[in-house]
Parts: C-alpha cells; structure tokens; sequence
C-alpha cells in the first residue's frame, strides 16, 4: 500500500518542531516525510537582532537542519518554495515540484512596509540571517568610512529604528551595548554617533505593562537612544527618513541607517497561492487547517488565530510556533491512521520577555514582572530551550548560551 506523503515547508520553529516531533511519532512504513527549506541550515529568528547588530556572530544564530533531523525517517530538500498548487496538491519549487497529501505550512513571516515609499529600497530590516548580516555590515562600514572622508558627514552616524515594538526594542539594545566597541574599533567620538527610535503609537512596546517599559525606556535612554514617540516613518530615502507627529508637518531626518522594525506579515506565497489571507496569514481552524482544504495544515507567522477573551489576533510569536508544531505533529499522526478526531489548538502562553542586551531584560513569566539580571537569565533559559526542544542537551551544548553569570 502507498505511504501518505506529508510535505513540511519552512525549517523554522513551528516547521522544525512539527519535523521532530513527527519523526519520533511515527513508524518509518506509516509516511513519507518530506522537509523543505530555503538553507540547509535553521537560524533561530528571536536572536536575530544580536547578529543584527553584530554583538553576536551570525554563525551562533545558526545550526545545520540534516544533525536535528533523523534521517531514516526524513527526507531533507534543500529549495525555495515558489507555489502551493492547492487542486493538484503540489509544491512548485525553485528547482522542481513536490506533491503531498498532507502540507504543513511553516514558511514565517516577512517585513510589513505597509507600502510606505522607499522602505523596500533603502531601509534595513531584521529577518533572516542574510538581512542580518547586511544590517551588521552596513553600520561598520558607515563607522570605517567616517574617518576616510576629509569633510566629515555626522548623519552617517545617525542610526534610525523604525518601530519601538519588541524588534526594535531588543535591537536597541544589543546596539547600545554593540556602539562603544565600534566607536573604540574606528577611532569615533562617541558622542558623534546618534541612535533614534521613532513609534508611531503613543508609547513604546504599546500594550506592554506601563511599569516595564518606563523602565526599558530609561536604560536605553541612559545608553543614547532618543525616543520619537507617537511619530510615524512617511518615507524612507537615500539620506533618511520623513517622519511626523500627529497633524505636524513632515521632517528629515538624515541617517546613515534606516532599521525597518515596524511589523511584520505571512509569507507572500501565502497570497500568491490564493489562499485567502489578511496580511499573509491565514485564519485556520481550531486544528491547524485550512477551512475548506482538510489537507493543508498552517502554523507559526503565516498562520492567524483569535485570542477570543480580547477578540484580536494572537501575536505572531516563536511560543506559539513550536506549541502549533505540537499538535500539528499529533494531528498529522491521527490522520495518517485514520483517525477523524483532531486535537484543537490552545495557546498556552507562559508570558513575554524582552531582551534590552546580553545583560538586562524585562519581561512578565507565568504573571511575575521581572527586570535587569534576573529577566536576563530567564530571556538565556528561553532560548536555551527552544534548543532543547528540537534538538535535546547536545544542541543546548553547541548553541547554548551560557554567559548567564
Ligand atoms: P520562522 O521561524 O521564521 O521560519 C521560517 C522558515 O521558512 C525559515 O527557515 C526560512 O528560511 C524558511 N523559508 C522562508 N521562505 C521560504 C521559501 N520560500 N521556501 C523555503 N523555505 C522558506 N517570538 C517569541 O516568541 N519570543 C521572542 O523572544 C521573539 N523574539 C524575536 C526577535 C526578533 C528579532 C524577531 C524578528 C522575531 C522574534 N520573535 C519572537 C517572533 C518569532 O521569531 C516568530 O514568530 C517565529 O520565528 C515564527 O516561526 P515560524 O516557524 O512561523 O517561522
Ligand atoms: P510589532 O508589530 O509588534 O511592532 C511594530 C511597532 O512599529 C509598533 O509599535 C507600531 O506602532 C510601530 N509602527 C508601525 N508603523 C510605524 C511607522 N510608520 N512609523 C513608526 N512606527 C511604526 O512588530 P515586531 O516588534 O517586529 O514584532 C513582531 C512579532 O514578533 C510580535 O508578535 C512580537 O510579539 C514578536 N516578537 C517578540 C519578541 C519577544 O517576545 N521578546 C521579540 C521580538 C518580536
């Protein structure tokens, strides 16, 4: 009898996890697993900004997917998915196609421009690792061309970040600490350089607790981050930026660097594969799939679903991620064995911490506010976990961080 093909496209959390927790939950006769992703490598995206900002070397960010993944069992692709033919159940890819029976889509997210003029061109954003390595380059080589030019040009210190929500915010603060060593690397007065932080809303980390923030807000302005609040980016050009404050009229500000961390949508083939989405993601079901095709399973940032006792969208998060790659694990194994009861999918959320350097951090977990070193630690024990989790103590071993002291 022919094994049902089950294709996993994206080896991020929610594909990754959903990957190994397939392998130990089936037989090697009961399916034909199939992972596909653009690198053969999974970078963890929550530790993006470190390599961003160069206080952290991208290859840390970083682990082949062929040592997370058994391979008697998993069938590993290395290509860029283009296109989900939904009729014909394939996957058109960069170098060929693949067909399923059942399809997870894991593929995350990518920046949201909200077609602001210029941001595509001329600004930065934190995604992956290739964007992240750019990003890092990027501001070096402004410091290294400073003291190059006989008529000094300030504003290629001027770093802006777009978005004070925990992107920008976790970005801000690994550069505050990333600032001095690049100003003692290329011989610059520290007070030449200018980090700014523009947010269109009303305050920084909007819905995050008041208490909190007023504390992330004060290290980072300790450290030289000048806080735009309820400004929005109207456009981005080669020398900057336009912003504006309310009904105020526009104004430049020249930067070197224009980071865009101002939001984030589903990946575009979501669209482009006519499902029907609202930003690229779509509203599946209690148990991961797609109303209208019971074979086409959608996790992590591509995916959307309700937070019904505040009826508004969950927040795209890593949490979620690897919790939906759980139960869509299980839910593929049920299927498999014709099992017609699926498990619904609660969010179980253990809280929110944010990162303000390798060496403070706030954050609430299971309810209980914490800030500086003790936030710190738990941010390390987070991500030390979602190691562990696909890859056990040996992963934690290679990847870990342990600078927790
Ligand atoms: P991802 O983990 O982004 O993985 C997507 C995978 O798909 C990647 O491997 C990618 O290479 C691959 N891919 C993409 N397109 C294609 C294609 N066309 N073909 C083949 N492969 C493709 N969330 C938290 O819960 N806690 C945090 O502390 C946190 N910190 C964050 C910090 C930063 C700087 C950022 C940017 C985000 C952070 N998030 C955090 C959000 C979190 O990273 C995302 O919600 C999470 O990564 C989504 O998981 P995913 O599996 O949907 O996608
Ligand atoms: P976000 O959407 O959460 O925040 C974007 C911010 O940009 C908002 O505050 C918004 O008001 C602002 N903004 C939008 N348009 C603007 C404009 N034109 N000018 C100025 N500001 C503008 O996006 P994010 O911070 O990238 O986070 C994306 C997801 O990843 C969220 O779900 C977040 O919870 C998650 N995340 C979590 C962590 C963590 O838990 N430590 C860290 C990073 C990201």
């Amino acid at each position: 009898m022919r094994k049902p093909k089950i294709v996993i496209l994206g080896a991020g959390y929610g594909g990754l996890i959903t990957t190994v927790r397939l392998q130990k939950l089936m037989g090697a006769n009961e399916a034909d697993i199939v992972l596909i992703n653009k690198n053969d490598y999974h970078y963890e995206t929550t530790w993006l900004h470190e390599a961003s900002a160069g206080t952290l070397h991208h290859d840390r960010v970083r682990y082949e997917i062929r040592d997370v993944i058994d391979r008697s069992k998993v069938e590993f692709i290395q290509d860029t998915a283009l296109e989900i033919n939904k009729e014909e159940k394939k996957v058109i890819l960069e170098k060929g196609e693949v067909s399923y029976d059942y399809l997870v889509v894991s593929l995350g997210g990518e920046s949201e421009t909200f077609g602001i003029k210029g941001l595509k061109e001329y600004a930065f954003g934190i995604v992956n690792v290739n964007s992240a390595r750019q990003l890092r380059e990027h501001i070096e080589y402004q410091f290294a061309t400073y003291n190059m030019e006989e008529e000094k040009k300030d504003e290629r210190l001027v770093i802006v970040v777009g978005g004070a929500g925990f992107t920008g915010i976790e970005f801000l603060g690994e550069l505050t600490n990333r600032i001095p060593e690049l100003c003692h690397e290329y011989d610059v007065d520290f007070h030449k350089v200018r980090i700014v932080c523009v947010e269109a809303a009303p305050m920084v980390l909007p819905g995050f607790d008041p208490e909190l923030v007023n504390y992330a807000v004060a290290q980072l302005e300790r450290k030289g981050v000048e806080f735009l609040i309820g400004t929005a980016i109207k456009e981005c050009t080669p020398d900057g930026i336009l912003v504006a404050k309310g009904e105020e009229e526009v104004r430049e500000i020249k930067a070197g660097t224009v980071v865009w961390a101002a939001g984030v949508r589903g990946n575009s083939i979501i669209e482009k594969s006519g499902f029907e989405a609202m930003r690229g993601r779509v509203k599946v079901q209690p148990d991961l799939r797609v109303p209208g095709h019971d074979d086409v399973f959608i996790i992590g940032d591509c995916s959307l679903m309700i937070n019904e006792e505040i009826n508004r969208p969950y927040p795209p998060t890593a949490q979620i991620a690897m919790q939906q790659g759980d139960v869509c694990a299980r839910n593929l194994a049920a299927l498999v064995r014709e099992k017609t009861e699926l498990e619904a999918f609660k969010p179980d959320i253990k809280g929110t911490v944010c990162s303000l350097g390798e060496d403070d951090a706030i954050g609430v977990v299971y309810g209980k506010k914490l800030t500086g070193g003790k936030a710190s630690f738990m941010k390390k024990m987070i991500d030390n976990r979602a190691l562990y989790m696909v890859g056990g103590a040996s992963l934690v071993m290679k990847k870990g961080k342990f600078n927790i002291f």
